[in-house]
């Protein structure tokens, strides 16, 4: 496919072209002519290009389709969004989203690409994994850490030179390495973890009601959805062993982004209460308890 290069000089042509003549007067393929004569490309190629710019989608350097539309990064209420932001800036490494399924971890990690995208960094996808063997601050959007092999590969990515941005089934960094490590894997390679959010989507309260159900919120009570997560971030390799040998976990951040959000009435005690053991994985019946002194 070749690219339809716009030029200011293009644009001018086209401009004096039709300045001269009664477009209005001119058949369909007459005008198409001067279009593409503007462009300095025959008519048939022409259109040709202009199919294959619009319909062959994600090559080159077209944004990948997963990354085309969504949130941005600072819509999801990711608390200590600027240590995410700091960590999946890093030139290489892993960044894990980590929570349950359906907790949004895909769109935490689609908006964190589009955001390196639009700094001009170059993002790679499932459907288009690098071939290169050295990434020099490439981005790969990786799927599931579900087993040994993807996980070698992920790692394998952020050891040469990429950004690895990958999703964890398990609640929590520290979590994951146990069970990567129970895999089999060397503790000595998960020095290139740079940074992890732990997150739960909850439901805001709709503001029009608080609660009560109108027709803003189609008598639900609740409208649109949020984070109560917690980031941390490693500098490197002896930042992440210290981190998992101080077992400090996560949650502490979490219940003050819970408490925080209960505070400001935009989430309620009730959808807190729904949380309840939403994942196997993690204690959430210890976090997402109303009896916890959150309110403090
Ligand atoms: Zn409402």
């Amino acid at each position: 496919m070749t690219d339809i290069l716009v030029t200011k000089a293009a644009v001018r042509k086209l401009a004096a072209s039709l300045s001269k003549i009664d477009s209005s007067s001119l058949r369909h393929t007459d005008r198409l002519d001067v279009i593409a004569d503007a462009f300095g490309w025959r008519t048939d190629a022409f259109m040709h290009a202009l199919k294959g710019n619009s319909t062959a989608g994600g090559k080159a350097r077209v944004a990948p389709s997963t990354l085309l539309a969504g949130a941005t990064l600072d819509q999801l209420g990711i608390r200590l969004l600027d240590s995410w932001m700091r960590a999946i800036s890093s030139p290489s490494g892993l960044c894990l989203a980590c929570g349950a399924t359906g907790s949004g971890r895909t769109t935490t990690l689609a908006a964190s690409a589009r955001h390196l995208e639009a700094s001009g960094r170059r993002v790679y996808t499932q459907d288009n994994f690098p071939t290169a063997s050295h990434g020099d601050g490439d981005v790969v959007l990786f799927g599931d850490l579900r087993d040994r092999t993807t996980a070698e590969r992920a790692f394998g990515y952020a050891d040469s030179g990429y950004l690895v941005l990958a999703v964890s089934p398990l609640f929590t960094v520290e979590r994951t390495v146990e069970v990567l490590s129970g895999y089999g894997m060397d503790e000595t390679r998960f020095g290139v973890i740079r940074g992890a959010i732990s997150q739960h989507l909850v439901r805001l309260v709709c503001r029009s009601c608080g609660t009560a159900g109108c027709d803003v919120c189609s008598h639900r009570g609740y409208k649109g959805r949020t984070l109560a997560s917690h980031v941390v971030r490693f500098h490197g390799p002896d930042d992440v062993s210290e981190y998992l040998r101080a077992g400090d976990g996560v949650w502490h951040g979490l219940a003050g982004d819970v408490a925080r959000k209960l505070a400001d009435g935009q989430i309620d005690i009730k959808e807190i209460d729904r949380k309840e053991g939403c994942s196997g994985c993690c204690p959430t019946a210890t976090i997402f308890s109303p009896r916890i002194s959150w309110r403090a």
